[in-house]
């Protein structure tokens, strides 16, 4: 993978400083100050600034140059008007970025469970099970679930409805709680067959109410 890092400057603004003669024409009314900031990139997506310029350029003698080509006389205004030159928002977008997906990840870690602590659960719901608990299957459609509804409870078995279609887990978990999503026919299974699929991570959610 290349990746495209590096710096681009962009020009903030021009200030105008009539009253200091060029160090080069003596021209006394010519002279502009432009003030720069340079920001890091990643594919030209900006991060972060990392530097700023200012430059005085003459509009009679087209003289220009850095710092060193300031009239003393103007140096001391100069250095203040480039400290109050803020930086575009834009330049940031690197560093808010980051600041959001560190912020999304915190979220993610403090909200949801641990794998193995699910686990559990899941587990002391399929040896502890109850009618309407609702069984979510992988099928081997790719991205379709199947659903079986705990109908009746025996010792050591369950009896279960298979939901009516496969379908997209976002939708089959909207509607896992409603009867009418559930074929009429039921069929036993043994309790240790459904901890073994749940080993297998053939049934990977058990949803109770
Ligand atoms: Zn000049």
């Amino acid at each position: 993978m290349i990746f495209i890092f590096g710096t681009r400057e962009s020009h903030l603004r021009t200030i105008p400083t009539p009253g200091h003669a060029c160090t080069a024409c003596a021209n006394n009314e010519a002279l502009s100050l432009l003030f720069f900031s340079r920001y890091a990139h990643l594919f030209f997506v900006p991060l972060f600034p990392v530097s700023r310029r200012m430059q005085v350029v003459c509009a009679n003698c087209r003289q220009s140059g850095s710092e060193s080509a300031i009239p003393a006389s103007l140096l001391p205004s100069a250095k203040h008007l480039q400290k109050q030159t803020g930086r575009p928002w834009w330049q940031f977008i690197g560093l808010m970025l980051v600041g959001a997906a560190v912020a999304f990840f915190a979220v993610a870690a403090l909200t949801s469970k641990p794998k193995d602590e699910q686990d559990k659960e899941e587990l002391a719901r399929l040896r502890q099970p109850q009618v309407g608990d609702v069984y979510v299957l992988n099928t081997a459609d790719k991205g379709n679930v199947m659903l079986l509804r705990v109908q009746k409870v025996v010792p050591d078995s369950v009896y279960v409805s298979p939901s009516k279609a496969a379908e997209g887990s976002f939708k089959a978990y909207q509607h896992s709680h409603d009867a009418n999503n559930y074929q009429p026919n039921q069929y036993a299974v043994p309790l240790s067959k459904l901890v073994n699929m749940h080993q297998q991570g053939e049934l990977y959610d058990v949803l109770r109410d």
